[in-house]
């Protein structure tokens, strides 16, 4: 049998001088590389930071028009029930880029200055930990963040350092939108990787636009966006264009808060549009999703119906509005079963084409057959939350909250969604069966690596006493906001 000889072997003698040299001058790099025939979609994971569960057009809001958040949704899946797995900030990142509750790794806490008597060299994400940027770079995704990281400002807790090739943004918690603003929300300089932070606009406009250019350099190898909006976080800064939609509201607040919500609904469309722009739309999974629920009391937003605020582990702390959306390959549909944050991660490694084997730590599950609408099964028997002095279990339709200053709290959320009726005292059998699961969970947890202040758990408790808007305002009603100084947040 004659075995067919490749091209370059069938060559005559220039010919093949030719192609070798053309294969030598491919390999060092002095020609275009082809199009990749890489079919994994590049991931783009939009968050934002403090948005009301209730402050979308697609969960009801008819106060604040969020037209490109709609088309984003309508586009693909909508889960109505997602929790994070933090009710704050840096914890609900930890988990969130880990795929680990991070209560497993001692991250109960949001990060703040160090506290007396724990060493500042932990306060940050454990470096022990890896994110979903270090497995997406290992399979040969170029990873970037734009925007927030509040997971550690010392040296071993930097982006660069937990799987990102590219970081624009800042360190901290928060951020001052204006450059003009300085002091109160100002937390550390923007910093940039690859070049100089740039002229600098309204804050939620410039992470836009640094990851549209993250988008365009990348847009022919498969990559991973984490765009990390700090809006609509305190402090209520507005631009003056966006405001003016809002005049009707009389409460200046809320109708800051409304006009920053604006203005992130329409960059998210600027950078949806910049994926069509750019060819990749149908080659991108985009995955958008609050960090944890709006704190009415801090920037007037709005959980309705979901009761509670950011900060507590009632629903309007914990669940956030989620949309994944990838056209052509997922359906336009609601998911109405629960999905945790912690799901990303392996949602993500498997379209990656990361084996399970690759997996280990992961506490999630692959969403995609259920996000199909091919598997009815629900992803998860239950959830379990810690944070710093209360704790949670979510079991089908029943949730409890155990509090220290108080009996456990029982509620049935497919009959009580804004959690109105406590029904521990009605079911003392399944009171006592899940509280002894959440503290079996509970007491094998490891002590916490970093502390918030105290005056932090104080506010906490307060919360609970506290009464929250559970529907939705007409566009011009203001409904009744604590205030901060109300719940004693500290500033
Ligand atoms: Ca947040």
């Amino acid at each position: 049998m004659t075995v067919e000889a490749t091209p370059v072997l069938r060559a005559g003698g220039a010919r093949r001088r030719r192609l070798v040299a053309l294969a030598f001058l491919a390999v060092a790099g002095f020609l275009p590389a082809a199009e990749p025939a890489d079919d994994r979609p590049n991931i783009v994971l939009i968050l934002a930071d403090d948005l009301g569960y209730g402050d979308v057009g697609f969960n009801g809001s008819v106060q604040i028009p969020t037209p490109n958040l709609d088309r984003l949704a309508a586009s693909g899946v909508v889960c109505t029930q997602a929790y994070v797995s933090s009710p704050v900030c840096s914890p609900s990142r930890a988990g969130l880029l880990t795929g680990r509750n991070q209560v497993g790794f001692g991250y109960d806490n949001n990060l703040s200055n160090p506290q007396p008597g724990f060493d500042p060299e932990f306060n940050g994400l454990p470096v022990t930990e890896r994110t979903i940027a270090d497995r997406l770079r290992a399979a040969g995704y170029v990873t970037g963040i734009v925007g927030k990281w509040h997971l550690g400002d010392r040296p071993q807790f930097h982006p660069l350092r937990r799987g990102f090739d590219e970081f624009w943004g800042f360190l901290g918690g928060g951020h001052s939108y204006f450059p003009s603003h300085g002091g109160a929300g100002s937390n550390g300089q923007l910093e940039c990787s690859f070049g100089p932070v740039g002229p600098r606009g309204y804050l939620t406009d410039d992470i836009t636009y640094q990851g549209i250019a993250f988008i365009a350099r990348h847009r022919r190898q498969p990559f991973f966006l984490y765009l990390a909006y700090n809006a609509p976080h305190a402090p209520l800064q507005a631009r003056d264009e966006d405001l003016s939609q809002f005049t009707h509201i009389p409460d200046v607040r809320r109708r800051t808060y409304c006009a920053m919500v604006s203005r992130l609904d329409q960059q998210v469309g600027r950078l949806l549009d910049s994926l069509q722009a750019e060819g990749v739309a149908e080659k991108t999974l985009v995955v958008f999703l609050s960090d944890n629920g709006g704190p009415v009391d801090q920037n007037a937003s709005l959980n309705a119906p979901l009761n509670g605020q950011k900060g507590m582990l009632l629903e309007g702390g914990i669940r956030v509005p989620m949309i994944f959306s990838w056209p052509g390959h997922l359906p336009a549909r609601k998911y109405e079963r629960v999905v945790s944050a912690l799901d990303l991660a392996p949602t993500f490694l498997a379209r990656a084409g990361v084996g399970r084997k690759a997996w280990s730590g992961l506490e999630g599950v692959d969403l995609w057959t259920r996000l199909m609408g091919a598997d009815d099964s629900a992803p998860h028997d239950s959830l379990l939350w810690r944070f710093t002095v209360s704790a949670a279990i979510r079991e089908g339709d029943w949730k409890l909250v155990r509090l220290p200053d108080r009996l456990p709290l029982l509620f049935h959320l497919s009959d009580d969604l804004s959690e109105q009726h406590d029904v521990a005292l009605d079911h003392l059998e399944r009171t006592r069966a899940m509280l002894a699961r959440l503290g079996d969970w509970d007491v094998r947890l490891p002590h916490p690596v970093c502390l918030e202040g105290a005056e932090w758990k104080r506010r906490q408790l307060n919360l609970y006493d506290a009464t929250f808007p559970l529907r939705q305002p007409a566009p011009n009603e203001v409904p009744h906001l604590i205030s901060d100084r109300e719940t004693n947040a500290p500033h």
